[in-house]
């Protein structure tokens, strides 16, 4: 028997106004490995991602976590069950509370509860010493780790991350893209993430989905889209990394 994938994608429609955005998308993300969605802005990979979140609805295809039927066009887990992290690009911090309460936030009984978790993640995203700060002490590196730090607290069985370095300073990401990436794979976590940026994707990614207009045009490891784009489109797209 093989064992199913973290996440399965099938066959995806979304439709808004009768315009496709989402036209039959199917993928499938194992544990320790990050996707890459890539495409052109308003190629539809938010509404994907939406989508697998539970903040949004397909028309129709399933998605499946560990095998388990998580939504289809006839049953639907709401978002907070569905054992899946998020990541925004403005990292989302709550400004109420406290590194240590925002790092706890998907955690049963809080910091209190929750004290060696948290710490651990703290050590290890180096921001130990910010444990009682507030997010507007902090930069927007060290926000970024806190969000990275709070997305993977509850041990998430797949993190979804739209655009999760595009608030931060250019001189800065390629370090924090690095720091990401070495942090997902010992947190073993299944993640899909969001980039427009060729780069991006070619640096982090296991796996390229190369999203156009809606559908998946091509998919596979980044040095194989990148020595062999699927048609002219694709090899523009990459055209621009050396
Ligand atoms: P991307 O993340 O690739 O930039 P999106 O998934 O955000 O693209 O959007 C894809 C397309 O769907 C865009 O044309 C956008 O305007 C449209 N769209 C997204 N959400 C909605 C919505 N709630 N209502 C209508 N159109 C939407
Ligand atoms: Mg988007």
């Amino acid at each position: 028997m093989t064992e199913s994938p973290r996440l399965q994608v099938r066959n995806l429609i979304r439709a808004f106004d009768g315009q496709r955005v989402v036209n039959d998308v199917s993928f499938a993300v194992s544990a320790g490995e990050v996707a890459c969605l890539l495409g052109p802005s308003g190629c539809g990979k938010s509404t994907t991602l939406r989508i697998v979140a539970g903040v949004d609805m397909q028309d129709s295809g399933s998605i499946h976590v560990d095998g388990n039927l998580i939504c289809d066009t006839h049953f639907r887990i709401p978002p907070e069950r569905r054992a899946i992290g998020l990541m925004f690009q403005d990292f989302a911090l709550f400004p109420h509370l406290p590194v240590s309460e925002n790092v706890a936030f998907g955690l049963k009984g809080g910091f209190v509860a929750n004290r060696a978790r948290v710490a651990a993640l703290l050590e290890r995203v180096q921001m130990s010493r910010h444990i009682d700060s507030y997010p507007h002490e902090l930069s927007g590196g060290e926000q970024q780790r806190i969000a990275l730090a709070r997305a993977l607290a509850p041990r998430p069985r797949v993190l979804l991350m739209d655009e999760p370095f595009s608030g931060l300073d250019e001189r800065l990401r390629d370090g924090i893209r690095d720091d990401t990436l070495a942090l997902l794979k010992d947190e073993g976590t299944a993640v899909l993430l969001v980039t427009h940026e060729p780069h991006e994707a070619m640096r982090m990614a296991d796996q390229i989905l190369l999203m156009r207009n809606g559908s998946i045009v091509q998919q596979g490891a980044p040095y194989n889209l990148y020595n062999a784009p699927a048609d002219r489109m694709a090899a523009a797209f990459f055209s621009d990394i050396n």
